[in-house]
């Protein structure tokens, strides 16, 4: 955890609604069992605790984002498998950013939802200054953190929900 002037963005209620039943690709959702735990959660941006119910589905989060800000994104918009619970749940309980201690990427996008580049982090102390270095940038509306090696979409960061003044 680290703390933030950025507000990481679960997956909103109405689309875990819609990926409970059907996914992003259209496939039917088959909940099944973490037994050892350890998934991490879009919905509640934490990792799974041993036992819960979970669910893996393939997620559009930028096609998601772009019909609310009636945008086309045409062909940057594009989906991926990400974990979620099986039943509905409380979403997360705190306002730090989740998921900094491992390589992640920091990828921009423009208000029509063209990639406008992206950042390495390697280090977690300097997952903030990349957040804070994106959105200098006045294009940058929207920031999407995705795990390297699998390349899977954690979370949204958006521009007019980061945290203004101390
Ligand atoms: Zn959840």
């Amino acid at each position: 955890m680290t703390t933030t002037n950025h507000s990481a963005l679960p997956i909103t209620p109405r689309a875990l609604k819609d990926l409970r039943t059907t996914d992003d690709a259209g496939r039917l959702t088959t909940p099944f069992t973490d037994a050892e735990g350890g998934a991490p959660l879009r919905c509640c941006l934490r990792r799974a605790e041993p036992g819960e119910r979970i669910a893996l589905v393939s997620y559009a989060p930028l096609r998601r984002w772009a019909s609310e800000q009636d945008v086309d994104p045409g062909a940057y918009d594009e989906q991926g498998p990400v974990f979620i619970h099986a039943e509905e749940c409380g979403g997360p309980d705190t306002g730090a950013l989740p998921f900094t201690n491992s390589h992640r990427t920091v990828r921009r996008y423009s208000a029509e939802g063209r990639i406008l580049g992206g950042r390495l982090v390697e280090d977690p102390a300097v997952f903030e200054e990349a957040l804070t270095e994106a959105f200098d940038d006045p294009a940058v509306e929207l920031v999407h953190v995705r795990a390297v090696e699998y390349g899977c979409f954690l979370y949204e960061v958006r521009r007019d929900q980061e945290v203004r003044g101390d």
